[in-house]
């Protein structure tokens, strides 16, 4: 059985898909652009997997969206139908091998398939096929997926074959898949991790965002249910709906409101903007404290601020929302660099402090969220070398006290300043003068959903998958898949 520490290590996706089917032209253009609204998801690989009638074409290759595709390599995947991909850098590597889409040839044709999420019983499942003959190239859960389906499509229809595997895997997935030149989206049954379908001119789009289907000029309809497997029509006229499982309970990752998902984005019916202004108004309610100024971590802390600024403006505090940090847009997200070192160096490389907003002044730094407290720490130095007089730090999520098992990177508890640490530790050593974080009600408030339906397991350490190693996870076991002892470890 894989203890704790085992499971932190292991490679977690992070990532962001699509699928697309066209009535008359090629879909790897759109494809392209839509994996370009979705780089934000993922920075490691980008991929595409296109099916022409015949046969699957497809292109993958590590790096980002704009690097990995040229003209000739878009020109080289022709067909209406197909399926795109971004990955997500893990810590301190690349790993070519997890790459995706996937694609795997069997007996019964092509598969192709992208993934987001973090199947928890992916040992157990590959363990099982083995013993059935599959050979393995990757040690990836999106692998995994691709191959149960393949078997169980050798034996059934389409959506009994989907509705099998689904039985069978445990854990987080968004998944965009192309088979017969079908294009079919599936989420898992508790929907933790987004997927929509949106309608474009000449067709329809699976996609992690919608900000990817609004790149295209489309229309969002919905966000695709949780247990639902959509397919869309091989001939862009339409899609098909299928209710595939049932769980008593969604997990919605509240962190993709948070922190992941963009702004721009509707999930689960709500824009991500607004919810996050929602929680700055609420961040005011909860903790508000007067100060000259209030200035947000650029970018994620922005819609925050906004709203707390608002909040404060209405209260009649004469605190001024001001910008006091830039961001060096060439920068990637810091959480790549692999030292800590380096991460420090990281945050003075992408965010400057703009002097005179500053210099002088009493100020409430605002950031979605604090991880190692790398961040934090390196810009209330910076703050104090500009001049600031006092930083108060205002967080809109509550303390990150566990990992992410379900596509977050978030790290082992370790490396998690708030794990075991009390809010005065941790304010006194990112060097605050005070540190509030936001409730977990104001998070279910901004939400409008229950904390039962939510995933909140990265703040509360109560998980609603069955997760070995952890111990307060939800009342909810995984498959039994009669796995022969001592193999899956
Ligand atoms: P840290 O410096 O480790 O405390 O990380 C906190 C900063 O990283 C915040 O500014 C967040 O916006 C950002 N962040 C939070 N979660 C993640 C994540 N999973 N991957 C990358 N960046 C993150």
């Amino acid at each position: 059985m894989p203890g704790k520490a085992k499971l932190a290590n292991k490679l977690r996706e992070k990532c962001g898909v699509v699928g697309i089917s066209l009535s008359d032209r090629d879909a790897a253009r759109p494809l392209y652009y839509s994996l370009y609204a979705l780089q934000h998801r993922g920075q490691e690989s980008a991929g595409i997997v296109t099916h022409d009638g015949f046969q699957q074409h497809e292109h993958v290759e590590m790096g980002l969206v704009g690097d990995a595709f040229d003209e000739d390599d878009i020109a080289q995947l022709p067909g209406p139908q197909g399926i795109g991909h971004v990955r997500y850098p893990t810590a301190g590597g690349v790993n070519e091998c997890c790459a995706q889409p996937f694609s795997v040839s069997f007996q019964s044709g092509s598969l192709g398939l992208a993934h987001n999420g973090n199947l928890v019983n992916a040992d157990e499942v590959r363990t099982q096929l083995e013993a059935q003959g599959h050979a393995f190239t990757s040690n990836g859960d999106t692998e995994v997926i691709a191959h149960d389906l393949a078997r169980n499509l050798l034996d059934d229809g389409l959506v009994s074959a989907v509705r099998e595997t689904v039985e069978r895997i445990h854990g987080s997935y968004s998944l965009t898949i192309t088979y017969g030149g079908k294009v079919l989206g599936l989420r898992d049954p508790q929907g933790n991790r987004p997927l929509v379908l949106g309608e474009i001119d000449d067709g329809y789009i699976l996609a992690s965002e919608s900000s990817a289907i609004d790149t295209l000029g489309g229309e969002r309809i919905r966000d695709v249910e949780p247990g639902e497997l959509v397919i869309l029509e091989p001939d862009g006229e339409g899609y098909e709906s299928y209710h595939v499982a049932d769980a008593p309970q969604t997990a919605h990752c509240f962190f993709e409101h948070v922190y992941f998902a963009r702004p721009d984005s509707v999930l689960d019916d709500r824009l991500v903007y607004e919810v996050r202004r929602e929680l700055g108004r609420q961040l005011w309610e909860e903790s508000g404290i007067e100060t000259d100024v209030v200035m947000p971590v650029p970018d994620s802390g922005r819609a925050f601020a906004t709203g707390y600024a608002e909040a404060a403006g209405e209260d009649g505090a004469k605190t001024e929302f001001a910008e006091g940090l830039m961001k060096n847009r060439y920068v990637g997200r810091t959480f790549i660099m692999p030292t800590q070192g380096e991460r420090e160096q990281a945050v003075r490389l992408k965010l400057n402090p703009i002097k005179s907003t500053i210099d002088g002044k009493t100020v409430t730094l605002i950031d979605d969220s604090i991880v190692r407290g790398t961040t934090s720490t390196q810009l209330i130095e910076l703050l104090y070398e500009a001049g600031a007089e006092e930083v108060h730090v205002r967080i809109g999520s509550p303390p990150i006290i566990a990992p992410c098992y379900m596509g977050i990177d978030m790290k082992t508890r370790e490396e998690l300043i708030a794990a075991d640490q009390s809010i005065a530790d941790i304010r006194d050593e990112i060097g605050a003068d005070s540190l509030q974080y936001i409730s977990i009600d104001a998070i279910t408030e901004a939400l409008g959903r229950s904390e039962t339906d939510l995933c909140l397991g990265c703040v509360t350490g109560e998980y609603p998958y069955d997760i070995e190693g952890e111990e307060r996870d939800r009342d909810i076991s995984r498959p039994d898949l009669d796995v022969p002892e001592g193999a899956a470890d």
